[in-house]
């Protein structure tokens, strides 16, 4: 067994508290992976254990075959959701699954969420897709959840919750805390009448416009 990357593994154990703090799972739901750098392996939350109680000690290494080889504890069981996404692409490092509320809803309706919002453009840069359906923990689900998280950086489990990855796990969290808040902006909309998509035009726009002026520089 290898050794486990200390600082990295703690990483995945401030997340777990902060997206279970913040409500975005209940109970032991939910996984978060991280890639190791310069190794072909990732680290992930191990299987049904509450977040309050996890440590470093508890984390779970995988090479991208899917072997367990570091860590003591059984891994999570969407560990091949998580290396499905991590294999098929090298621009994220990091991986979040979630039941929140709201995108759980959604994710229910087995139909995409479409660009309605502004920073939808921005940060997903097209509609969010909903994985077909796979039950819990299959090779299935894994293979399906890759597929609809082509060409944008969220989606949804059919009748179970979302997905999202990032460059690092700030960026994952903050792509799964965006699409929950989507998902209620969007049914609170809905009572009121059907929300009008952004067309394909403005979402290439803003997105470009986006990635070249917002946020800080050097
Ligand atoms: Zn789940």
């Amino acid at each position: 067994m290898k050794e486990i990357n200390k600082q990295l593994a703690q990483q995945i154990v401030d997340f777990g508290k902060k997206m279970f703090r913040a409500g975005l799972v209940a109970g032991t739901g939910g996984n978060i992976s991280i890639r190791v750098p310069g190794e072909n392996a990732f680290l992930i939350s191990p299987s049904g254990m509450p977040y309050e109680e996890i440590t470093a000690d508890d984390i779970v290494m995988l090479d991208m075959e899917g072997n367990q080889i570091g860590g003591k504890r059984r891994p999570s069981v969407e560990k091949n959701m998580h290396r499905m996404i991590l294999k098929a692409r090298p621009e994220f490092n990091a991986v979040i699954h979630t039941h929140s509320i709201y995108a759980s809803a959604y994710a229910s309706l087995r139909k995409p969420l479409p660009v309605f919002l502004d920073i939808m453009s921005c940060v997903f840069g097209g509609p969010v897709e909903c994985a077909e359906y796979a039950r819990i923990g299959s090779d299935e689900l894994a293979i399906n959840a890759e597929k609809a998280m082509r060409g944008t950086n969220v989606a949804f489990l059919a009748n179970h919750g979302c997905i999202g990855a990032g460059e690092n796990l700030e960026q994952a969290y903050a792509n799964v805390e965006l699409l929950e808040l989507c998902c209620k902006i969007y049914l609170a909309a809905c009572s009121a009448g059907i929300p009008i998509p952004i067309s394909e035009d403005d979402i290439r726009l803003t997105r470009e416009e986006f990635a070249a002026k917002y946020g800080q520089r050097d």
